[in-house]
């Protein structure tokens, strides 16, 4: 590393900082990444969204996907748990659909795929190489790194994207960060083999069941793995004094949707837990700095949105630097846009998920009326759609509006979101064991 001067110091190897180093060295800029770990090495995030897919066109990343075997998802279910059916969306029915599909992806592989992609478009990546600390000046960053090996450095750049997740480096040296105190949740979850699912295109589909308190997520990862997780409240899971495996275990038994998707399957993991408050930073640039992905905020895991927004975070953030290494002048200007375009996609979710913690909405979801393309445009938006176009904004508003009126007129049929006994949902016919 020496005392060269790099353009761009990239801290953490995940979607976002992956995605602006690949852009980056591939328009010949020096850029450098340094990420504490040894990829692959697990992350949990394993459902995108099919609007990441023109981003991974342009990083030139479907062949590799290909070849790493990573599912196409075509779609989500979702249900509520005392139902006896889910109601399913699939991508090319969104308003304006552009593709029809994503990905399932372990995270361990597809963020390695994103790192080792980078380093082939010329960025200079360093693992096991952790980021101590950063210091700024008026024109410059320096940056405090230790490698697993190679000990202490001290590497200087012209600027820095702090892509470090959700502890980012940055936000905690200028207290930037503000926690949603609705928003506290846990998470536990695993993989599993065996687990019953459809064949073709509906055995790709991400399944979500609401219950009253708490709600599951159901991915399929590869032929033979699927992806299991309950969030909940963080202190209704503290309350329970339960194990982390004792809980999941719980929890899976009490929702007949998904004990007889489960009865013949086999835990391949350790089960994990991952305390998932959402937070926003109240400023997302700098001087001499952007924050990108979890780095800049979290706005919960009910959507899938996490990499979706990290991706186009990166994408944006590298986009902007290139202009701004040739042409200074512009950094105000295009960072401001850059913090209002990221701050603007995370309202987007930050909306969903208010309403999707209220009963409300999966009882307007679970009985979707084909009315002004609404259930469209909530698919879009589930696509990760979030423009500023006009024709989709208002029909959101309405499915809002539907959704506020629900609390007091019983629009759509009311449900108790507590399982019933003899449900008997969520099998398919005839019914498959993959494992
Ligand atoms: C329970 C749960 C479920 C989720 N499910 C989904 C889902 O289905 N789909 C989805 O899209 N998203 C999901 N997410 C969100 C998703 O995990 C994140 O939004 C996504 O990983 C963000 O990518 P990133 O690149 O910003 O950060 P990360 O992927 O966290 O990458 C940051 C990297 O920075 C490195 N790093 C940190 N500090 C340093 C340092 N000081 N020096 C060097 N390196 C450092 C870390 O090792 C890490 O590799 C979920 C999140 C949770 C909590």
């Amino acid at each position: 590393m020496g005392n060269q001067l790099y353009d761009v110091a990239i801290v953490g190897g995940g979607p976002a900082g992956s995605t602006a180093a690949a852009l980056l060295g591939r328009t010949g800029r020096r850029v450098v990444v340094f990420e504490r770990d040894k990829f692959p090495r697990f992350h949990i995030g394993e459902s995108l969204l099919p609007f990441s897919m023109k981003a991974f066109t342009r990083l030139g990343l479907h062949e590799k996907f290909k070849a790493a075997g990573f599912m196409e998802k075509f779609g989500g279910e979702m249900y509520g748990a005392c139902g006896e059916e889910g109601v399913k969306f699939y991508f090319e029915d969104g308003f304006r659909s552009q593709t029809d599909r994503s990905y399932q992806v372990t995270r361990a592989e597809f963020d390695k795929v994103l790192l080792d992609h980078a380093a082939e478009n010329g960025a200079d990546v360093r693992e096991e190489t952790a980021v101590e600390k950063v210091d700024f000046s008026p024109d410059e960053v320096r940056l405090h790194v230790r490698g697993k090996t190679s000990g202490p450095a001290e590497v200087r750049a012209k600027y820095l994207i702090d892509a470090s997740g959700r502890n980012s480096i940055v936000s905690a040296m200028f207290k930037l960060k503000k926690t949603y105190q609705h928003l506290q949740k846990i998470s536990i979850f695993a993989h599993y083999a065996g687990v019953v699912r459809e064949q073709g295109r509906d055995g790709t589909l991400t399944r979500m069941v609401r219950a009253i308190d708490r709600w599951f997520w159901v991915i399929p990862l590869t032929e033979n793995r699927t992806s299991i997780g309950v969030v909940l409240d963080a202190a209704t899971y503290k309350n329970a004094k339960l194990s982390p495996e004792e809980f999941l275990d719980q929890a899976i038994a009490e929702q007949p949707l998904l004990t007889r998707r489960v009865a013949a399957a086999e835990r391949v993991t350790p089960v994990s837990v991952a305390a998932d408050f959402s937070y926003r930073n109240s400023r997302i640039v700098g001087d001499r700095w952007m924050l990108a992905g979890d780095s800049a905020g979290f706005i919960d895991p009910v959507f899938s949105s996490g990499v979706f927004l990290a991706v186009l975070a990166g994408e944006q953030a590298a986009d902007a630097l290139h202009i701004v290494l040739d042409d200074p002048s512009k950094r105000r200007r295009l960072f401001a846009h850059y913090s209002r375009s990221i701050n603007r996609a995370m309202d987007v979710y930050l909306r969903f998920v208010d309403a999707w913690y209220s009963k409300e909405f999966i009882e307007v979801f679970l009985h979707p009326q084909d009315r002004f393309q609404i259930p469209q445009a909530v698919n879009a938006v589930l696509g990760g759609n979030v423009g500023t176009s006009f024709a989709i904004r208002w029909r959101m508003s309405v499915f809002y509006f539907i959704v506020w009126l629900q609390k007091y007129v019983p629009l759509c049929p009311r449900r108790t979101l507590v399982p019933q006994n003899g449900n008997t949902a969520f099998i398919p016919e005839p019914a498959e064991a993959i494992s």
